[in-house]
């Protein structure tokens, strides 16, 4: 059956790939982008697109209202998009730590929030959470993104705890180092760097991310609920 999805920052990088994927699956897809145009391929894929920024609780009503016109209440929630604004701690500014957090932890809570209403009212639904390895394993220069991603663990069990009996579920997709825009700002000495880590010995495609996302989103993870599935090349170790 067509189910209501949202993702988040759907209109490149990882967001895409998830967006892509579901629809795929049949699902009716809604996207949320902050900036510019969305990309043509949204429409050719049925994809509908929303403007939307999640630091402002004002546009995340305003998408969820023209959602909910389109493709009736949210059943499966992808909170993806995020920041980061990297920086050493001692040159990290409140401004850099707060904006990413607002992003990236308290826009969730804005858009899992909102979503919760529909869920509660038909008892089911799917909330999976884009955290990131960085978010467990620590990062120089990254003590806010670190901060935020971690804050996601929480907030998701938390969630799983209070909605479970509902029948929604919560979980977190923990990607390693995915070839994306967000990626791509690092230099060549950091992917070097990087890639001496990860056991697989390169970056993921934000399709392998997409697949994780598919199947916690799917009847077949009916059962799966508070979880951190690592999607990272073994960067982690399963934390
Ligand atoms: P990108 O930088 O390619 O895309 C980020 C997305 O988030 C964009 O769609 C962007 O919109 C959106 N976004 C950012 N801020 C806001 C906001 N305030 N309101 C609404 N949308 C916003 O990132 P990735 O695709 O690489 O990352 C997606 C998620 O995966 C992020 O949460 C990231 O932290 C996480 N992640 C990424 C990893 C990687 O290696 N790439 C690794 C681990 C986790 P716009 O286009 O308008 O700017």
């Amino acid at each position: 059956m067509s189910r209501s999805v949202l993702v988040t920052g759907g209109n490149r990088g990882i967001g895409l790939a998830i967006a892509r994927s579901l629809a795929g699956a049949g699902d009716q897809v809604a996207v949320t982008y902050r900036s510019g145009e969305p990309p043509a391929e949204l429409a050719g894929l049925g994809i509908l697109a929303v403007k939307c920024d999640i630091t402002d609780p004002e546009q995340v009503e305003r998408a969820y209202k023209e959602i909910e016109e389109a493709h009736g209440p949210v059943q499966v929630l992808v909170a993806n998009a995020g920041v980061t604004r990297d920086q050493l701690l001692l040159r990290m500014s409140e401004e850099d730590f707060t904006s990413v957090v607002d992003t990236n932890l308290t826009g969730t809570f804005r858009v899992v929030k909102r979503a919760s209403r529909g869920m509660l009212r038909s008892r089911t639904g799917r909330i999976v959470l884009i955290s990131s390895v960085v978010g467990l394993l620590g990062s120089a220069g990254q003590a806010n993104y670190a901060a935020s991603k971690a804050g996601l663990v929480g907030f998701a069990r938390s969630i799983a705890r209070e909605l479970g009996s509902r029948g929604i579920t919560c979980n977190v997709v923990a990607p390693g180092f995915v070839d994306t825009d967000m990626t791509r700002a690092l230099s060549d000495e950091q992917r070097d760097a990087i890639m001496g880590q990860v056991p697989l010995g390169r970056y993921a495609d934000a399709g392998e991310i997409a697949s994780a996302v598919r199947f916690l989103a799917s009847d077949e993870a009916a059962y799966i609920t508070g979880a951190v599935i690592p999607v990272d090349g073994g960067l982690g170790m399963g934390h």
